[in-house]
């Protein structure tokens, strides 16, 4: 038995399917411990060709849609995230909408400055949220076809600022105080944040499962 069970040993090549590259950055290395050679989608032939329509209305089932298209264009074992803020006081807005809810052509910058204008209208004690990360791994199967093997979903709890802080990590890191801190996510070291996040929480409890499967 290896450090993350018998079905993927140290050494299986795993893709990650993303392209965003502060995510491949944690991937590298919150995987760092599973002995994995973690590859980004574009190392591998066809990688490059791989795509899919986040349409789907949780984020565990998102995360399979990229995993199942990954597999089928690189052949390889295939690691999937789809994540998302949730900020309580809107129902949980914008959940698994939260890359693309300012529209397609919109950056990290303006979603940020967008929910910033939208808590910045929020009484202090209206401003929970959650990050939230799912998890799919997937392998070629019988016939080549995509076979999911685990799924995972993991939050972590927060309150969000209305005026971001920190130039570390990604996305709306600026604006999330994790529950219990007093620094945002990206005033953090990357392996401070990696220790607390939604990302880190998900990855911890799937090389988990697979060591004890
Ligand atoms: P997706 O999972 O690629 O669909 O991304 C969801 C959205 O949430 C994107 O706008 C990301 O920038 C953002 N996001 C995902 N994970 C994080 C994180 O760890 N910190 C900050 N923003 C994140």
């Amino acid at each position: 038995m290896t450090a993350i069970g018998s079905r993927l040993p140290r050494g299986t090549r795993v893709v990650v399917a993303t392209r965003n590259p502060g995510k491949v950055g944690e991937f590298r290395r919150l995987l760092g411990a599973s002995g994995w050679e973690v590859l980004g989608l574009d190392a591998l032939p066809g990688g490059a060709d791989a795509a899919w329509d986040e349409d789907a209305d949780s984020y565990l089932a998102n995360a399979a849609i990229k995993a199942r298209a990954a597999v089928a264009a690189t052949g390889v074992v295939v690691l999937a995230d789809d994540s998302g803020l949730e900020l309580d006081a809107c129902g949980g807005w914008p959940g698994v909408r939260s890359a693309r809810w300012l529209g397609p052509d919109a950056s990290d910058a303006d979603r940020v400055e967008a929910v910033r204008a939208r808590v910045a209208g929020l009484a202090p004690g209206q401003r929970g949220a959650a990050f939230v990360c799912a998890l799919a791994l997937a392998a070629p199967g019988p016939g080549g076809q995509p076979a999911l093997l685990e799924t995972v979903e993991s939050r972590v709890r927060g309150l969000l600022l209305a005026a971001p802080r920190g130039a570390a990590g990604f996305g709306y890191d600026p604006l999330f105080v994790p529950e219990g801190h007093t620094t945002t996510m990206a005033e953090l070291a990357p392996l401070a944040k990696d220790r607390l996040s939604h990302r880190g929480r998900a990855v911890a409890a799937l090389l988990q499962r697979l060591a004890s499967g």
